[in-house]
């Protein structure tokens, strides 16, 4: 009874969030950055600030972080920690030697107003961004948005680096979100099946899913490279998965370089997954290949032969708001009951798509944008459920409430695989097919009286 204060009364609270369902825009940014070839995220702030950060990615990734900080102290927190970073950028591109620092603020740097365009143009003009090197900048402070802001913003710093030649170059923009690296080596591999040309932004596969080689290597050999980002301006489309995650730096691709953007829907399930497909065929002018048909029909073939198992089962769910839109829409599809949803990630959409999503269901779902788990806690508690899927902090709901936990989202900090096995496409969703049954079945064999125990299922 590790929850064991959080009453079944729901009083509406405005000034207190009790166990967020977010971490702070840093995090976000830093993990974006990640996906960039040769790139050191540097966190302007106090070294506090780049210690959780990294620590909360190497917990979830389980890999290092490398990441440098501005160490502000009480001088820089007084007068502006303009000093520090001109002296971070002499020191990183002297000492490590990135291709690119990428720079986004935190809560103090913010509220001290730094300004970080202006830092910039001023190592430029002092000489200290060697020729050939490049500084990306994105402000997160932490007090607004949450980890997915912090993503977006530093997306859209990349897009700062475009360039147009005023010839397409054929390729596609892919803008991932913010999904596993197992999940952008998918979708990279399901665009080669279609043959198509793309750069994927960013792409943090062969960065954070590394193989043990014995040997250190400060910059792994993935990452989107700054020459395929200078490229996306040339681009035939965009294809950005997630609009809290991708939307702002499609919309800025477009307005640039009149790059047209298509916004549409993680590829998590069966319809969000056709819908990616869809888009993937009509916007770079291609045909299905039957390699994708065949997976497709694996995905409903399992769905068709465990429909009994998920049928009516209620589904409680925390995370972030792409993946959650996605993932309802799944669950929906396959006839199980989403009932309580909580994003702690802020944007009214958000609500009215799960709305719309749920529109056919026989109740109201229950669901809430900069809501937390405190609030997820109590919906259940009012309204119990068969299955929570959330990060790893929904285990101490499952373990008060006693109900199966599926593991998905960001931060997973006591399992593993994540950086190894994908949920997008119809491979995905074979896994998070697998991952729901296994859970409830589980709990179906443990519950089970020795009449209904059963060896075949
Ligand atoms: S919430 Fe603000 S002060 Fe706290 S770690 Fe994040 S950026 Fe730093």
């Amino acid at each position: 009874m590790l929850l064991r204060h959080t009453p079944s009364r729901i009083i509406e609270r405005k000034a207190v969030t009790i166990n967020p369902a977010k971490t702070c825009q840093p995090i976000g940014a830093m993990y974006a950055a990640l996906g960039v070839h040769g790139c050191l995220p540097h966190s302007h702030g106090s070294q506090g600030c780049c210690a959780y950060h990294r620590s909360t990615l190497t917990r979830h990734y389980k890999e290092p972080i490398l990441a440098a900080t501005s160490s502000f102290t009480e001088g820089a927190s007084v007068f502006g920690g303009q000093a520090n970073l001109l002296q971070a950028f002499n020191n990183i591109f002297t000492v490590y030697d990135p291709d690119v620092i990428a720079v986004h603020t935190t809560c103090l740097s913010e509220t001290i107003g730094d300004d970080l365009p202006q830092i910039r143009k001023k190592a430029l003009k002092e000489g200290k961004i060697p020729e050939g090197k490049y500084v990306m900048c994105a402000s997160t402070p932490s007090y607004v948005g949450s980890h997915v802001t912090g993503f977006s913003a530093m997306v859209k710093a990349m897009t700062e680096f475009s360039q147009s030649t005023g010839k397409r170059n054929g390729k596609v923009n892919i803008l991932p979100g913010w999904v596993e690296p197992a999940d952008m080596e998918e979708i990279k591999r399901i665009l080669s099946l279609m043959g198509i040309d793309a750069i994927v932004m960013p792409d943090t596969s062969g960065v954070l899913n590394t193989p043990l080689t014995g040997r250190f290597s400060m910059f792994p050999r993935g990452g989107t490279t700054m020459e395929e980002i200078k490229a996306t301006g040339d681009a035939i489309a965009t294809v950005a998965l997630g609009r809290w995650c991708s939307e702002e730096a499609a919309l800025a691709l477009d307005k640039m370089h009149q790059v047209p953007c298509n916004v549409i829907d993680m590829p998590f399930g069966l319809k969000a997954t056709d819908r990616f497909i869809d888009t993937l065929r009509s916007v770079a002018g291609v045909s299905v290949p039957e390699a994708i048909d065949v997976e497709r029909g694996q995905l409903v073939d399992m769905i068709s032969d465990m429909h009994q198992w998920v049928y009516h089962k209620k589904v409680a769910l925390a995370g972030d708001p792409d993946q959650l839109i996605s993932m309802t829409e799944f669950l929906v599809s396959i006839d199980m009951w989403p009932t309580h949803i909580v994003t702690g990630t802020p944007g009214k959409k958000f609500e009215k798509r799960i709305r719309e999503i749920c529109a056919e269901l026989p109740y109201e779902v229950n669901v809430k944008a900069k809501g937390d788990l405190f609030l997820l806690h109590q919906w259940i508690k009012n309204g119990p459920v068969d299955l929570l899927i959330s990060n790893t902090y929904g285990k101490y709901i499952a373990r008060d409430e006693d109900i199966p936990l599926v593991r998905w989202g960001f931060p997973i900090l006591d399992r593993q695989g994540h950086q190894y096995f994908p949920t997008v496409g119809y491979r995905g969703g074979l896994r998070l097919l697998e991952k729901i049954l296994s859970a409830l079945l589980d709990r179906k064999d443990r519950d089970d009286d020795e009449v209904q125990f059963e060896l075949v299922i």
